[in-house]
């Protein structure tokens, strides 16, 4: 791996926070990487991690089982969550005529709110390639199959979205001089990204801000330093969460437009540091908190099965997840189903027959989900050892 200097200034003194590790197991793209600060500019980014074309390959990987199960259609908390969007983003567009490019758009039902309110010209582009025909079928909205970088267009837009794309990125002012390209002189362009500022105010699962995808941990100063150097200017700003699941996480919206100076100078975020620290903390806490319960639960039983097979389980198979007692794993996602993980198989939740073997619900964002997934659908009558 080689070392990444700051996406933002460029510098390449930087401090380590906080080591991540992923283990071995079913996720090849890396086993660890560094959450470390820019000595130079205060931003906070994960360093050695692989390239951009390493991403957008396990991307393409995962996305092949993304949608199939539900058809596409998202759920009630994205699509309130991309209402809150559109609301923040509107009062600044000047008429349905405006033409909208959706960068990662997905399978476009960001954009379907838009065409709700009477937009016309939206668009949409994302690498998976299943999100044209689902987009089209569902909304008849059009996508394009290309990322960013690759992305050439006939025309230039009003309005550019990018809603959880940009802490994503390797390179980032490339990305953000690209986007910049493809506005009109008086474009706008939106950016959405998990806000590092108050990651400790919103915890679930310890460390899962630091996920495999997430590489970038912008505050509002870092995020406006990395548009500031593309000469963009922000209009607009809003700290605001969204909610899946029972998870809410805290998001940055912000709406910004070209200007004519550029800004020579970066800003020393002198925040972020100190908020990661303290999200890395509360994290430690919560972890020896769970691995105890977890240990409590774990001496009363000889055999269990354990439902769920990400950096989850991962994180704790070893010391508090004791791979003896586990005879199998369960996972919905069919691209692990008929795999081993640690010797031991995976199956597909249909597939538990021992009624009487303790269930462990390794998640925190899917416990209830699961919880009804079994009582209801599967009508098992097993025992559950949850953690959250
Ligand atoms: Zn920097």
């Amino acid at each position: 791996m080689n070392r990444r200097p700051c996406p933002i200034c460029g510098a390449s003194d930087q401090t380590p926070l906080y080591e991540q590790n992923f283990h071995e197991g079913k996720v090849s793209l890396m086993e660890r990487y560094l959450v470390v600060v820019c000595q130079a500019c205060g931003f906070c980014y994960a360093d050695l991690i692989p390239s951009q074309e390493e991403f957008n390959r396990y991307y393409e990987d995962m996305s092949k089982y993304e949608f199939g199960h539900k058809g596409g259609a998202v759920s009630q908390d994205h699509l309130s969550h991309f209402r809150n969007i559109v609301e923040f983003i509107e009062p600044h567009l000047a008429s349905p005529e405006t033409r909208i490019l959706d960068v990662g758009c997905a399978t476009g039902a960001l954009l379907s709110v838009f065409k709700e309110m009477g937009y016309t010209r939206l668009e949409g582009i994302d690498p998976s390639p299943s999100c044209a025909k689902i987009a089209r079928d569902l909304y008849g909205i059009h996508v394009t199959r290309c990322d960013l970088m690759n992305f050439v267009s006939p025309h230039t837009y009003d309005l550019i979205i990018v809603s959880a794309v940009l802490e994503h990125i390797v390179d980032l002012r490339s990305a953000v001089a690209k986007l910049r390209n493809l506005l009109k002189p008086e474009g706008l362009l939106f950016v959405e990204v998990p806000d590092a500022e108050r990651f400790h105010c919103f915890l679930s699962a310890p460390f899962q801000q630091f996920s495999i995808e997430h590489i970038n941990y912008f505050s509002r100063l870092s995020l406006r330093n990395l548009l500031n150097v593309s000469s963009l200017q922000v209009i607009a700003e809003l700290q605001s969460v969204a909610t899946f699941q029972r998870v809410t996480d805290p998001d940055l919206l912000v709406v910004c437009r070209p200007s004519g100076v550029s800004y020579s100078t970066i800003a020393k975020d002198e925040v972020s540091e100190k908020a990661l620290l303290e999200y890395i903390d509360a994290s430690y806490e919560i972890d020896r908190r769970v691995k105890e319960k977890l240990q409590t639960e774990l001496a009363r039983c000889n055999k269990i099965i354990v439902w769920g097979t990400g950096t989850h389980t991962l994180r704790l198979l070893g010391k508090s997840l004791d791979r003896s007692k586990i005879l199998y794993f369960v996972d919905s996602n069919p691209k692990y189903v008929g795999k081993e993980l640690q010797g031991r198989p995976i199956k597909a939740p249909e597939e538990i027959r021992e009624e009487d073997l303790p269930i462990f619900i390794s998640t925190f964002m899917y416990q209830d989900e699961i919880i009804s997934q079994v009582r209801g659908h599967l009508a098992l009558k097993n025992p559950l050892i949850t953690i959250y």
